[in-house]
């Protein structure tokens, strides 16, 4: 390993958080000075990317490191378990397969510099990237190890970063000169050179359905788009950057988790028909707030709301959360208090005593058994030999339409109702 967990992007700016502050130039600012707001399931992938780096390095299976620990600041020994391994496997596989090329340079979990792009002292450290001289190609591969929010390739800024920063600290010099060496007249210096260097972003998230995949570009739009970064790395410097609320910025956004932010509070508050500027007085007659009837609202108008329908969610949390903390602390929370809640089902102190003594006195009763599901079994085994032998012992439902956004990559399904119309008269006939 080349470096060590020191590498957590503490930076006001660094590429994992270039999505936020790319949209929103005032967060920068607002989030300044509030705690770090990464969870377990950060510290989680803290270990899969730990592990997985090691792998790589020394050509090892993760399944020799299964029970294995890593501290991570905040949360102590975390174990590298099972799941961890085998979610690596499909990843490693590729990571392998391009690592036999012969005549690559390669970046494992390797700080780059991103003076150039974001700032003075900026730095990111890409998991994965390959520079393929001969080929005239760059492979940046970043590991996703969260489960909620599935993450796409195109576009992505935090992996543009990682090209970026490849590209100033290793790869321009190196396709320089190969460019040099290929057409000695220097002709190639006119044309737009960096156009005709592929790049390839892999981004591979086990864990969510729909996350991850390949997006190939060149270098000269990564270039491109870097030099719109800087703009906006600029725009932050501003100490007066506007806001823009919106559901992806704000998700992560440390001022949306402590509830510093006010664009975003009114931003939510109208979409949700409130007033606000009026709550403390209706709060103080005891006033319901007035909520419009659903067909009160435009198609549009409904529309703008079901599309941000999980940020005004996060933002009700976030202030639950908040009211939550204030009455911990003993703190006043008008109209509210803490009173002692459900208490969680009670549970054996020591669940391997405990079996031995429910077995002696219940025998196979002790014990409750339940087949596991067919995804846990095609994650065993994988999909390939879970077709082969499970295929036809599944019971698959239709899937119910969705609404998502129209930019979501599905094709819009047409007229269903007309689709299930016919159905029923087929099956009348
Ligand atoms: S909560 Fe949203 S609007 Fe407020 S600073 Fe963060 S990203 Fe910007």
């Amino acid at each position: 390993m080349s470096d060590d967990l020191d590498d957590i992007e503490h930076s006001e700016r660094g590429p994992s958080t270039a999505h936020r502050w790319r949209k929103c130039k005032a967060s920068v600012r607002k989030c300044r000075g509030l705690p770090d707001t990464a969870g377990i399931d950060a510290a989680h992938g803290t270990v899969f990317h730990y592990f997985a780096a090691l792998c790589l390095e020394m050509g090892l299976d993760p399944q020799g490191f299964v029970g294995d620990t890593l501290f991570v600041p905040k949360f102590g020994d975390l174990v590298f378990d099972q799941a961890m391994a085998d979610n690596m496997q499909y990843g490693l596989a590729i990571l392998r397969a391009y690592m036999d090329e012969p005549g690559v340079f390669l970046l494992i979990e390797k700080k780059l510099h991103l003076d150039e792009w974001v700032g003075p002292g900026e730095m990111g450290t890409t998991d994965f990237t390959l520079i393929d001289v001969k080929n005239l190609r760059i492979i940046s591969f970043d590991w996703k190890y969260g489960a909620g929010v599935p993450v796409s390739p195109i576009e992505n800024d935090q992996a543009i970063l990682y090209v970026l920063g490849a590209w100033s600290d290793y790869a321009r010099r190196m396709f320089w000169e190969e460019m040099s060496e290929r057409h000695p007249d220097g002709h190639w210096k006119i044309a737009s050179w960096e156009d005709d260097i592929e790049v390839t972003i892999i981004i591979e998230q086990p864990r969510a359905g729909g996350g991850g995949g390949v997006w190939t570009t060149n270098m000269g739009h990564i270039l491109s788009v870097g030099d719109q970064i800087l703009e906006d790395a600029e725009e932050t410097e501003d100490p007066n950057a506007e806001f823009n609320p919106g559901p992806s910025q704000c998700k992560f956004c440390a001022a949306a988790k402590f509830n510093t932010c006010e664009a975003r509070a009114r931003f939510v508050s109208d979409l949700a028909g409130l007033d606000f500027d009026n709550l403390e007085d209706d709060f103080g007659v005891c006033a319901e707030p007035e909520i419009p009837p659903a067909t009160a609202v435009s198609p549009k108008q409904r529309s703008q709301i079901l599309l941000h329908k999980d940020m005004i969610i996060k933002f009700l949390d976030d202030l639950h959360a908040s009211a939550y903390r204030d009455a911990e602390k003993g703190n006043d929370v008008p109209g509210m208090k803490l009173v002692a809640g459900r208490a969680p089902a009670r549970a054996w102190k020591d669940e391997q005593k405990a079996r031995i003594v429910l077995t002696k006195k219940f025998g196979d009763d002790a014990e409750v058994r339940k087949l596991i599901s067919p995804s846990q079994v095609e994650e065993k085994i994988g999909k390939k030999a879970f077709k082969e032998l499970f295929g036809k012992a599944i019971k698959e439902s239709a899937a119910k339409p969705i609404l998502v956004p129209d930019t979501h990559k599905k094709e819009a399904l047409r007229n269903v109702l007309d689709d299930f119309d016919d159905i029923e008269t087929d099956n009348m006939i």
